[in-house]
């Protein structure tokens, strides 16, 4: 009775258990769950021995296991069996000393953990890297930085970390989607996988940053030429969901021990490098240098000096002159902000602008542009326009249709003599958002320019989205025109495409009366540039639109530059 119900109750339990031989390891019984679990049949199985459902190279595992087994009475294992169909199982043995008819038995039981396993690698793996690349990430190579720059020996063994950033990544993501975004992402981190030496480690840092970690070199040389391989695989063309796509990398790198033998340091001093490869345009690599440092406290004194220039009144707004090419009349001005520093004297935008946009400044700063450029326009004859620029930073605060309609109602002046400029970052971020508070401005009477046309990533998309009033073609385009290349073909295609929407064509920075006359005679509706003036103060306009007012064919300049 006793033997029966013990019968059930070892054939019947869910868990995998079995009797095996002491010596010869040879099954004795095996249950219905042990035999689904290694995938034998229980008569097979008593033909076989353990060894049979072990991977050869645990063996002596297993023999030494067997061992404990007659030393103590109960004795645990975690180890790996092979099933019939030759996959593998992480398992649990746990193994009990009984008697069995009279004679010794190992009872023993298994726990199949290979799922459980599994999740806790997965997470671990997770953990350290990233999920869409599968690349370690910043932690994992954090680990792997300290650990090298520990064994680092101050002998000629140098490490190098070369920092990544994809040069226009964002526009990609913005126009042809996430998903484009993403497998580009992917694309990328199999090409710089590529150039892995052995040892050394790439990791993404999240969004289109990646970084290499080199040891064992013998000087800045390695590390540059693996900063041109990785450089030249990224810019190859992709093919991404039916995309032709392309790329460039900007690189920053920074050494040990000479650049810091600090992880944080390190680091700190290769983002610095990137963003000095930055700031020289695309597809630049630049080791870190100490002067660098240097350059970021200036910048960082600039940012505070931006911070206190508003209240203390030292910007100003000089006007440039657009003039109309057919008939050579002044048609307005465009409103370039001007800082007069206290120290430094005039600071021109290009050194400060970009500052103003990363702290927010630019928020009440553009605010104040525009409320200072409509009060000096309503000063001037009606038929005059007023062209202000506008940041992207500025579509962002939420404010800038208020901040429109404050400036105008405060000056008097009226919506249709206020003209907007744009640039194509506007619609590249956001773009739905942006483009209802240009529908709302436009709706208000303002006219909308784009400016630098031509510069950007998808110019002609950009105007099929917004019905602009006016196409102000970009400076680098006017100032090749002399010189063969495709200037002429480009400036000649967006004179003709104004012309068949009905949109005027603003030429900038024309310097030459051989511009002048080229551009005139393709069509182009208005110029604007040093060959006819300067941006000047305000006080200055009186007296410039007197000496127009007789609107000269010669288009004769107020002054050249
Ligand atoms: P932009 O809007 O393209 O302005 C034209 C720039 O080209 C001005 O430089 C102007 O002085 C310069 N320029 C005009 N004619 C010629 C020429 O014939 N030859 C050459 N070489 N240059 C010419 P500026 O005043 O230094 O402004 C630079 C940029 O700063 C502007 O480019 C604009 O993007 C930005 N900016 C200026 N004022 C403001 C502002 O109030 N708000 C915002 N958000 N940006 C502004
Ligand atoms: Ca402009
Ligand atoms: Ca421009």
């Amino acid at each position: 009775m006793l033997q029966e119900s013990f019968r059930l109750l070892f054939h019947g339990s869910p868990m995998p258990t079995a009797l095996c031989d002491p010596e010869s390891l040879r099954f004795l019984v095996v249950n219905d769950a042990a035999a689904a679990l290694w995938g034998f049949s229980a008569s097979a199985l008593l033909a076989m021995t353990a060894f049979d459902i072990t991977p050869e190279a645990d063996w002596e595992d297993v023999r030494a296991f067997a061992q404990r087994d007659r030393e103590s009475a109960s004795n645990q294992r975690i180890g790996r069996h092979l099933r019939s169909d030759r996959s593998m199982i992480d398992v649990i043995v746990h193994s009990r000393a009984i008697t069995f008819r009279d004679r010794q038995a190992n009872l023993v039981t298994i726990i199949d953990v290979t799922e459980k396993q599994r999740a806790e690698t997965r997470l671990a793996h997770l953990e350290h890297h990233d999920a869409l690349t599968d690349l370690p990430n910043r932690a994992l190579f954090r680990i792997r930085l300290d650990e090298a720059l520990a064994r680092l020996n101050c002998e000629q063994d140098e490490l190098a970390i070369l920092y990544l950033d994809l040069d226009q990544f964002k526009a990609i993501n913005d126009t042809l989607g996430h998903r484009v975004g993403d497998a580009l992402l992917r694309a990328v981190a199999d090409r710089l996988r590529a150039c892995l030496r052995p040892g050394d480690m790439l990791a993404r840092f999240g969004g289109d940053e990646f970084a290499f970690l080199c040891g064992g070199l013998s000087g800045p040389d390695e590390a540059s030429k693996l900063a041109s391989l990785a450089a030249d695989v990224v810019s190859r063309p992709y093919v991404i969901q039916g995309h032709s796509v392309e790329i460039g990398t900007s690189i920053g790198v920074a050494m040990a021990p000479g650049d810091g033998r600090d992880s944080d340091l390190l680091l700190k001093n290769a983002d610095m490098a990137l963003y000095r490869a930055k700031e020289e345009g695309r597809r630049a690599c630049r080791f870190f240098e100490p002067e660098m440092d240097a350059r970021a406290q200036a910048r960082r004194r600039l940012e505070v000096d931006l911070r206190h220039a508003l209240a203390a009144s030292e910007f100003d707004l000089y006007y440039q002159p657009l003039v109309a090419l057919q008939t050579g009349a002044i048609t307005g001005f465009e409103a370039l902000l001007r800082w007069r520093h206290p120290i430094r004297g005039m600071v021109p935008p290009a050194a400060f602008i970009g500052l103003a946009e990363e702290t927010g400044l630019i928020v009440p700063l553009g605010e104040w542009a525009l409320r200072q450029a409509c009060a000096e326009a309503a000063k001037w004859p009606n038929h005059l326009k007023v062209a202000v620029n506008l940041s992207s930073v500025q579509f962002k605060s939420g404010n800038l249709i208020h901040s429109v309609l404050t400036a105008l109602a405060h000056s008097g002046l009226p919506a249709s003599r206020l003209e907007l400029e744009i640039t194509e970052s506007i619609l590249l971020v956001e773009s739905e958002a942006n483009l209802a508070t240009l529908h709302r401005l436009r709706g208000l009477g303002v006219s909308v320019s784009t400016d630098d046309f031509g510069t950007g990533y998808s110019s002609l998309s950009y105007l099929r989205a917004f019905p602009f009033d006016k196409i102000k073609i970009d400076r680098s385009f006017v100032s090749e025109l002399g010189n063969g290349g495709g200037s002429m073909a480009i400036v000649r295609a967006v004179a003709g495409l104004g012309s068949s929407l009905g949109v005027a064509t603003t030429a900038e920075g024309v310097e030459t009366s051989e511009q002048l006359a080229w551009l005139r005679a393709e069509g182009c509706t208005e110029m604007r540039g040093f060959y006819f003036s300067p941006p000047v103060p305000a006080r200055k306009i009186a007296a410039m639109l007197k000496a127009n007012e007789t609107a000269d064919p010669r288009f004769a300049p107020v002054r050249k530059h």
